[in-house]
């Protein structure tokens, strides 16, 4: 039996990870699941796969999390420190998969552990890339993409060179807005930019898709995870999602991977990997879907962009800076302070301010200047849109 932890379990990757594990129960121990305000579901989940522990984000929702596991083995616990704690439980297999860059420490830790992470929490990887990679290779431990567009690189990079590459194409649907007059966005709702024309996500990331944040985050997640350059990233929009990812090398080959829009075909090869098993996903129908599309991506469009790229050529810590920045701004789209194109203009401007303070773009990267930059990255956005606000 495997060990395995699902952090992030009741979310959208988190459930489909739990589809997974349920297909056949008795090849997994489940060791902790966690989750945030969601706590009936997490203990359900928790009780059904025996969990050893259940651990809430929330201090103030233990009681509660207490209750729901009443009269059963699985233990409780809540907040940060017992999300690292539950991290560094022995298992073979974590599944990284709560959103923002909560998710760093307890996957550094599963690492330090020499755990396998199955990473969906790109947030980490772009605040901290070469922490993760750096604390994988101490350890020994290995680290396995789960967003669809690395999964489907590292895929075609089977029996290949990392030299041979020339260039990594990731696609982007597009999101919500992709067809919108540019001159819309600036009223685009919030209820508008939470609906995704191809993938059934959580609520951050799919407005994340629409204003093309996320593919910015794994612009430099590509970066981080496969060591190649800024340049030989090329981001290509492509409104069915099936194509997810394209590797071009040096001979000119260009290989891609193909598969219906469902990120069990992402989580299931970390799971399964190094080999393959049959994944209950449909299978694609090429002459039913008949013509593939891929253009450029607009950049005045999606300002994120090429704010990626100015982040890249950056360094050092502007990765927690932009993240930081993102999601708060973000958080003030949620809650309707903002607009929706003022959230890059957001990011634009943190950037700007945290990198004009000498020393702290360029700290050494430990988790303890991340997480400042991170927290000072969200003050700065807070404090724009207080201006703004009045
Ligand atoms: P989601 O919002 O559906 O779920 C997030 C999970 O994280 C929940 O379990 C929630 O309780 C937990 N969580 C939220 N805030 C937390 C905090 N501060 N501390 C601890 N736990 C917290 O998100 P999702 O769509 O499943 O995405 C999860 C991660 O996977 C994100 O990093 C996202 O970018 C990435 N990802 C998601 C998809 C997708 O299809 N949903 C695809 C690729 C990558
Ligand atoms: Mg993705």
């Amino acid at each position: 039996m495997r060990k395995i932890s699902i952090f992030g379990a009741t979310g959208s990757i988190g459930q489909s990870t739990i589809d997974l594990i349920r297909r056949a129960p008795e090849a997994y121990d489940v060791v902790a699941l966690s989750g945030g305000h969601n706590v009936a579901q997490l203990a359900r989940d928790a009780i059904e796969l025996n969990a050893e522990i259940a651990i809430t984000a929330h201090e103030s929702r233990l009681p509660e999390l207490c209750a729901a596991l009443a009269g059963s083995d699985v233990e409780a616990a809540a907040g940060a420190r017992a999300l690292v704690e539950a991290a560094s439980r022995p298992a073979d297999w974590i599944m990284s998969a709560i959103v923002g860059a909560a998710g760093l420490a307890p996957g550094l830790t599963a690492l330090e552990q020499g755990t396998t992470l199955a990473l969906a929490n790109k947030e980490s990887l772009v605040c901290a890339g070469q922490l993760l990679m750096r604390t994988a290779a101490q350890h020994g431990a290995r680290i396995l993409p789960v967003d669809s567009e690395h999964s489907a690189v590292f895929q075609a990079l089977v029996g290949e060179q990392i030299e041979d590459v020339e260039r990594i194409i990731i696609t982007a649907s597009g999101g919500a807005f992709r067809d919108w007059p540019l001159a819309d966005l600036k009223t685009a709702t919030l209820a508008q930019a939470s609906s995704h024309p191809n993938w059934d996500m959580g609520q951050r990331i799919t407005i994340d898709s629409a204003s093309m944040f996320n593919k910015a985050l794994e612009v430099i997640e590509t970066r981080e995870f496969f060591g190649i350059s800024p340049e030989q990233i090329e981001v290509l929009v492509h409104p069915q999602s099936l194509v997810h990812a394209l590797v071009g090398f040096r001979d000119g080959a260009l290989m891609s991977h193909l598969g219906a829009p469902d990120m069990r075909h992402a989580i299931g090869y970390a799971l399964h990997w190094p080999h393959r098993k049959e994944l209950p996903v449909e299978r694609l129908d090429l002459a039913a879907v008949g013509q593939l599309e891929f253009r450029t991506p607009d950049l005045q469009r999606y300002p994120a962009l090429r704010q990626a790229q100015d982040v890249m050529a950056r360094g050092g810590l502007s990765g927690a800076a932009f993240n930081g920045a993102k999601e708060r701004a973000l958080d003030h789209f949620i809650a309707g302070r903002i607009g929706f194109l003022d959230m890059a203009t957001i990011t634009e401007q943190v950037l700007e301010a945290l990198e004009a303070q000498p020393g702290l773009i360029d700290a050494s990267m430990t988790l303890e200047n991340v997480t400042q930059v991170d927290d000072l990255a969200r003050q700065a956005a807070d404090q724009i849109v207080a201006q703004r606000t009045g």
